[in-house]
């Protein structure tokens, strides 16, 4: 069975691997087929595309969008798109735009609540500055000593509620599947277990992704326990979606499955890459 995975991250983004060396890692670690989703960014796919040739193992094109839906923080990965579709580039351009200035407010937000420095701690880690997240507060936050690990520092300050959390205007959900699909590519939606959602607002979610054309749902994530994958797989297939299985690896002890290490998608579902225009094929 192939080893597929359409859900990881380089130092394009807040993952802590240069995109070649993400690459490698997958191929070295048994996987066959890889996207590199960078969050709102396009600028680690070429120096993939090229590892992934030299390691033998194939590619599409991916990148994780930041939306907002009904107040929730949302994430939709793109797959299998032309990189160089203009519309596209402009949408993830605008929503990059703004990440600087959310930046120095979390760090006004921080210093209000005894933490100094946390912009400029945090824009240390961030290789592109247009990329800072909040996994660079955290992992600066976890160098400082204030909490043990970036789960906890985003429970206790990184969340809507909490000192360090600055709210920000993410893409809506209907313009960003108007980008992908313009594109050619895929649309699936990210972690599905990790949405505050009730069970309602989860439904009205999938509902308005099936309405606009969504092809996907990553059953199978790094973040998901057994009780996230029984739920997605019912609901992939109440929804007639297809099933995606992403690790969202983000570097070496920064995640909570390594690349490669992912459970198979569970029998019966019909996997996402059926409808990539090259399909990954058994060699
Ligand atoms: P941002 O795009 O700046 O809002 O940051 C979101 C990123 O923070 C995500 O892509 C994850 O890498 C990370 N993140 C979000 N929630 C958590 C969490 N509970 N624990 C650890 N990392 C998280
Ligand atoms: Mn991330
Ligand atoms: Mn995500
Ligand atoms: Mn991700």
């Amino acid at each position: 069975m192939l080893n597929i995975d359409l859900h990881c991250h380089s130092n394009a983004s807040d993952g802590t691997l240069p995109p070649d060396e993400v690459v490698r890692r997958a191929a070295a670690n048994g996987v066959d087929f890889l996207a590199l989703t960078d969050h709102d960014t396009l600028t680690g796919l070429p120096a993939a595309a090229v590892a992934a040739e030299e390691a033998g193992i194939g590619w599409v094109s991916g990148v994780e969008i930041s939306i907002e839906w009904n107040g929730v923080q949302v994430h939709i990965v793109g797959l299998d798109f032309d990189p160089d579709d203009p519309a596209l580039n402009a949408g993830l351009a605008r929503i990059r735009s703004g990440r600087i200035e959310r930046a120095r407010r979390m760090g006004k937000a921080l210093a209000q609540a005894g933490i100094e420095d946390a912009f400029e701690g945090a824009m240390r880690y961030a290789e592109h500055p247009e990329l800072i997240s909040r996994a660079h507060f955290a992992r600066y936050l976890v160098e400082k000593g204030i909490c043990r690990d970036t789960r906890r520092v985003f429970n206790a300050y990184l969340v809507p509620g909490k000192p360090g959390y600055v709210d920000h205007r993410w893409a809506g959900l209907e313009e960003t599947l108007e980008w992908i699909h313009a594109a050619g590519g895929i649309a699936v939606i990210a972690h599905p277990g990790r949405y505050p959602f009730s069970s309602v607002a989860l439904q009205q979610f999938l509902d308005a992704f099936k309405m606009l054309g969504g092809e996907g749902i990553e059953v199978i994530s790094g973040g998901h326990t057994r009780e996230h994958v029984e739920r997605f797989t019912r609901l992939t297939t109440y929804y007639a979606l297809t099933a995606s299985r992403g690790s969202d690896f983000h570097g070496p002890g920064q995640s909570y499955v390594d690349l490669g290490a992912l459970d198979p998608l569970p029998e019966g579902l019909p996997p996402v890459w059926s409808l990539f225009s090259d399909p990954p094929a058994e060699r």
